[in-house]
């Protein structure tokens, strides 16, 4: 992952650039259609190697067919596999969505817990997950920290490192509670849009305060090759 060269950032400089991203992402949210969390948690569940486009075509079938965790706790495998093989990897996700809607009904009576410990023992959910549907659909604040928050985060030299688990630590303390879901929106919404693998700097509003922008400007010679290095995908 491309990185810029400086310290971690001070928690002003942090809720600073935030605020900068946040006007050219105003009603950054998720993607993903929904109506409520147990919609939400399969629409993320799905959107694992997919894009939230692809995952927003196949849930309207999805959900008229298995509206709640009882109904999708009772399908029949080859069924889902059908509904959902344009989102890629239908086995295991499959599997997953099966597995988490019975434990939904066999543990929480079919409702989706408000609960990051609860949300990922279920089948298939991740730290990612739980935090997209906590702060999404259960009014919890989370961060969910993808490969886009990780670059990004990264280059503005609000984060360091590769273990998902450490940036969100680290954006969490430094961003009040109150903004953690949408701020971790319009971080990945950035990611997408401007600041990618290769990233579109004359179109971005952060770039005076972002630490790989001053390394590439003060230091065309040493102007990164925007590879982007393997980063361990973190569990959705
Ligand atoms: S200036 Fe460039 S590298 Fe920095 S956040 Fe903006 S798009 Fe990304």
């Amino acid at each position: 992952m491309d990185k810029g060269t400086g310290a971690l950032k001070s928690r002003a400089a942090t809720r600073k650039i935030i605020a900068a991203l946040s006007t050219q992402y105003p009603d950054a949210t998720t993607e993903l259609h929904y109506r409520n969390a147990f919609q939400l948690l399969v629409a993320t569940i799905l959107s694992a190697q997919s894009t939230d486009a692809g995952v927003n075509q196949v849930t309207p079938a999805l959900f008229a067919r298995y509206p709640d965790a009882r109904a999708l706790s009772g399908a029949d495998l080859g069924d889902l596999q059908q509904m959902i093989v344009s989102t890629g990897f239908f086995r295991q996700k499959s599997k997953a969505l099966v597995g988490m809607a019975q434990a939904l009904v066999d543990e929480h009576n079919g409702e989706v817990p408000a609960n990051m410990e609860q949300l990922t023992e279920l089948p298939g959910v991740g730290r990612k997950t739980a935090n997209v549907v906590l702060g999404h659909a259960l009014g919890v604040p989370g961060f969910p920290v993808d490969r886009h928050v990780l670059r990004v985060s990264g280059r503005l030299g609000i984060s360091s490192g590769d273990d998902p688990v450490k940036v969100e630590a680290q954006l969490c303390t430094a961003l009040p509670k109150a903004i953690w879901t949408q701020s971790s929106d319009t971080l990945i919404l950035h990611g997408r849009r401007v600041c990618r693998p290769k990233p579109l700097c004359e179109r971005c509003v952060a770039r005076s305060l972002c630490e790989y922008y001053r390394v590439v400007t003060a230091a065309p010679s040493r102007q990164p090759r925007h590879v982007t290095r393997r980063v361990r995908t973190p569990r959705r």
